[in-house]
């Protein structure tokens, strides 16, 4: 397979675009011989002119290797092992070794720079960009779908999604934030495989929801999340809440909610507490928790209520209970008591 290789001429990015301490780590991985790439959401990113979150590198250069060569690295992780490389001011990067398309169950089976393009989810997340030539390395035809705006898959659409449910929520997560189309025989795909959300990792779930709604387009997550049937699947109790009040007053509750969050994130730093509680508080509302005539009700009540309604996302009581006080204050009231426990054991 040959890559299409573009340079400065083509994808206009230029070195300044690039973390430094990212680049200085691809730097001394070529001068001791390695291949080192910076890869995926930061090179679309930069493509789509928005600012990355983090640059995620690749090499060839096995994990012991890397370790090695840099003082602050260590490795992590057992059955696919990645180096975490540190910088001062809590700066992290990972460096990962190129995948096999082999690897399958077996550990630590390392490929070549074209192994790993074809275990990348979609296209656009499928850049390579080598810092010292300057050249970006496509093989899958990333740069045109970013130029294009459309989310294509690099993995066989047959078992992508059998594979890592997950994936699915990413494309929608993809298509609310960065404004991409689905390619229709991907749509397709994910609208025959929705049901496999079902067996998807919760904690995984978990982070890609968080990225979702700290993202600044929440509310346009939710609605295709809806459209596609994954509320159902994955936040089960809330769907049923949704299909219960007929007419879409409460779903349209909701999204507006998110789209509150979607503002406030824009502005400021946004904890877990206070995603959860725009996520639920029209419902908690719905249910009678804020009537005075209910005062009694205590924090843990409505703790409780929320870990039930997001099931089956696990989250940390103090994100719940967070959570709740934002709701309480949200509404103008005080914040009740937790439940005085010891009381209750005599
Ligand atoms: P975000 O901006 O939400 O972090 P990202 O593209 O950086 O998006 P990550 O989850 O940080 O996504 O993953 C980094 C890269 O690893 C992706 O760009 C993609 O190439 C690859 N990747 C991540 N998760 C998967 C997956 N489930 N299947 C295949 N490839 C994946
Ligand atoms: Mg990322």
């Amino acid at each position: 397979m040959k890559a299409v290789i573009y340079d400065k001429d083509d994808h206009l990015l230029q070195s300044y675009h690039f973390d430094l301490d990212a680049r200085k780590i691809c730097s001394r991985l070529s001068q001791f011989g390695h291949e080192a790439y910076i890869v995926g959401g930061a090179i679309r990113d930069l493509l789509m002119g928005r600012i990355p979150k983090d640059f995620d590198i690749v090499t060839d250069a096995s994990p012991s290797r890397v370790k090695k060569l840099f003082k602050s690295a260590r490795v992590i992780g057992k059955r696919f092992r990645l180096v975490h490389i540190y910088f001062p001011r809590n700066k992290l990067y990972e460096v990962a070794t190129f995948r096999s398309t082999e690897s399958g169950d077996r550990r630590n089976v390392y490929g070549s720079l074209y192994e790993d393009v074809m275990r990348r989810d979609f296209s656009i997340n499928a850049l390579y960009f080598d810092p010292r030539d300057e050249i970006l390395i496509d093989f899958v035809g990333g740069f045109a779908d970013v130029k294009r705006r459309i989310l294509r898959s690099v993995l066989p659409l047959e078992t992508s999604f059998i594979e890592d449910p997950v994936r699915m929520l990413r494309a929608l997560k993809y298509t609310a934030i960065l404004g991409v189309y689905i390619a229709r025989p991907l749509a397709r795909r994910i609208r025959k495989d929705v049901k496999l959300l079902g067996n998807a990792s919760n904690s995984r779930l978990s982070e890609e929801l968080y990225k979702i709604l700290s993202s600044g387009h929440s509310a346009e997550a939710f609605r295709l999340m809806d459209r596609y049937g994954f509320i159902k699947l994955f936040l089960p109790e809330f769907a049923r809440k949704f299909d219960e009040h007929k007419g879409g007053k409460l779903r349209e509750g909701v999204f507006s909610n998110l789209k509150d969050l979607d503002e406030e994130v824009d502005k400021r730093d946004v904890g877990r507490g206070a995603m959860i509680a725009c996520l639920c508080e029209r419902i908690a509302e719905e249910e009678g928790f804020f009537e005075s005539a209910l005062g009694e009700r205590s924090l843990d009540d409505l703790s409780e209520y929320v870990k039930d309604l997001i099931v089956p996302l696990v989250q940390p009581n103090r994100d719940v209970e967070n959570a709740v006080r934002h709701m309480f204050l949200h509404q103008g009231l005080c914040v009740p008591r937790k439940r005085n426990r010891r009381r209750e054991v005599k």
